[in-house]
């Protein structure tokens, strides 16, 4: 009898600098605790990891999650600088945009999270707002940071019916966190957005023709005790558990 066994999540960080001044590559706790939450094995993929390291380590995992973070460089969607972009860091831009177009090319179930459903859809030739408030006219706040508890829930999220994030949530309208000062501008032309917040912008994205691809805007990392969140790692696990056979 074959045992089940759980599945290795490869997990996107950043850099960041120590008190003690060293370069680190870290990853949010909370990202950790969830897909341990929901079953699965948290790896971490280290921002740096050349194209050769990623190609090798790629089959070896069930699934891809890309987590919060600092901006995209604007130059990878056509977008102007403007003086709110911040914590541009290009070797994650170069990981994090190369392990997407394997993870697709291979059908892996991604689940693509604040920055990571950016870099998705920015991945697939979409664009980003640079700074909502200064590009989407009568925009909800969305930039409940870094004054606001992270799981501070803001707006609500309608989901379109029949997608898979209904398939997951089964609810036509949830409420969020919101942290993020960019957000998705044209949608790229492999997805299909299927979450938007009251403003039009869009807050769930779908990889189209994959199993289990899913960008959300939202962060349901730090929302442990609502159900909705912690059904989207539950959906996301088991597609990589499914993947892993
Ligand atoms: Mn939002």
């Amino acid at each position: 009898m074959s045992q089940v066994q759980s599945p290795l999540i490869g997990i996107t960080g950043g850099l960041s600098v120590n008190k003690m001044g060293s370069q680190v590559c870290d990853v949010g706790q909370a990202y950790i605790f969830a897909i341990q939450k929901a079953g699965g094995i948290p790896v971490m993929i280290p921002t740096g990891l050349g194209e050769e390291a990623l190609a090798a380590l790629l089959p070896r995992l069930d699934g891809i999650m890309l987590t919060g973070g600092g901006d995209l460089d604007p130059i990878h969607y056509g977008g102007e600088m403007h003086p709110r972009v911040y914590g541009i860091c290009p070797q994650r831009d170069t990981l994090e945009t190369s392990l997407l177009r394997n993870a697709l090319d291979e059908h892996k179930p991604i689940l693509a999270i604040c920055r990571g459903i950016q870099v998705l859809n920015v991945t697939l030739g979409g664009s980003l707002y640079e700074h909502i408030e200064d590009c989407v006219t009568h925009a909800l706040k969305h930039d409940y940071y870094p004054d606001y508890p992270r799981d501070k829930l803001t707006h609500t999220v309608s989901i379109t019916c029949g997608s898979k994030l209904d398939e997951i949530i089964a609810l036509d309208e949830i409420r969020v966190n919101s942290l993020h000062h960019q957000g998705i501008f044209r949608v790229a032309k492999g997805l299909k957005a299927t979450g938007f917040a009251p403003d039009g912008l869009v807050e769930a994205v779908e990889v189209n023709n994959t199993s289990f691809g899913l960008g959300v805007q939202w962060h349901p990392e730090c929302l442990p005790d609502d159900p909705c969140s912690q059904a989207l790692f539950k959906a996301f696990v088991e597609a990589c558990q499914q993947d892993g056979q």
